[in-house]
């Protein structure tokens, strides 16, 4: 594995799921990890979990939909650490409705919380980037940012726009040397998808039976990807979305 000691990360809703196992990834390589999401106690819990694998490790209370907070998590972040080399742009959520039940206000609320918040923290992170001399951004796709799904118009149209999103900042900042990526999980066992297990019946069958794989992937599938990402081992690496999926996303 690269190290990244000295680096310092911040991760978006790295208080579960898959953007805690990112962090246990990049806290492994010695990186020192700033976990940014809305719930005191589940934040505090992760910030423990990541100490006791020897990572320097604190917790920053952010709503990425608010620009001010995300203003103010990224410079308490820098005051605190010194400097910021990964940014990790994972905190989502979804509204499970068919297109003619949503709301504006949800359809509002699942892409400010899925995409601008992508853009608002990579906006804030940048400059502390460029003054380094590079950095690396990670943003958090979905298998809904290839395929449409009748349950998750905001959701498709949130994770479609963060592979665009992402082209967009690499080529803008590719001067800059930093790389910016995305990851597009599969079907992974976390929060977000129990409740999905228990909304909706026979999902567990059909997610069995289409991965190649044959298993939900786990939050430690994605310790692996994140140091690659978040590491001078993807230096000539940017605007890529890669998959993370266990085949799901190849078989016909
Ligand atoms: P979880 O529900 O387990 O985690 C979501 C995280 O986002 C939590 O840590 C939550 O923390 C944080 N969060 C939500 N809203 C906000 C907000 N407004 N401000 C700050 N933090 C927020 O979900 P997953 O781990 O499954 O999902 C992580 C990412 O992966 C999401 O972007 C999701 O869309 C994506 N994904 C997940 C898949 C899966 O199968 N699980 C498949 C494809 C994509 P808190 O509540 O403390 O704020």
């Amino acid at each position: 594995m690269p190290q990244l000691k000295g680096r310092v990360a911040i991760v978006t809703g790295g208080n579960g799921g898959i953007g805690l196992g990112m962090a246990r990834g990049l806290a492994k390589a010695g990186a020192r990890m700033v976990v940014a999401a809305r719930d005191p106690e589940k934040s505090a819990a992760a910030v423990r979990e990541l100490s006791a694998l020897g990572a320097e490790a604190l917790a920053i209370a952010v709503d990425v939909a608010d620009e001010r907070s995300v203003e103010a998590l990224v410079a308490a972040a820098v005051e605190r650490c010194g400097r910021l080399d990964i940014l990790v742009n994972n905190a989502g959520i979804n509204i499970r409705k068919p297109v003619q039940d949503l709301a504006l206000a949800e359809w509002r609320q699942v892409i400010d919380v899925n995409l601008t918040s992508a853009f608002l923290c990579a906006r804030a992170a940048h400059p502390h980037m460029k003054r380094a001399g590079g950095g690396k951004i990670i943003n958090i796709g979905s298998m809904l940012s290839l395929f449409g799904a009748s349950f998750a118009p905001a959701y498709g149209a949130s994770k479609g726009g963060i592979v665009q999103l992402t082209r967009s900042l690499a080529v803008a900042w590719a001067a800059d040397n930093i790389q910016v990526n995305a990851v597009l999980p599969g079907w992974i066992d976390t929060e977000l998808t129990r409740q999905a297990r228990r909304d909706v019946a026979g999902l567990n069958e059909r997610v069995l039976a289409r991965s190649p794989s044959g298993r939900w992937g786990s939050s430690e599938d994605f310790e692996g990807i994140a140091v690659f990402l978040g590491s001078a081992a993807s230096a000539f690496v940017t605007g890529a979305a890669i998959p993370v999926d266990g085949g799901y996303s190849s078989m016909a």
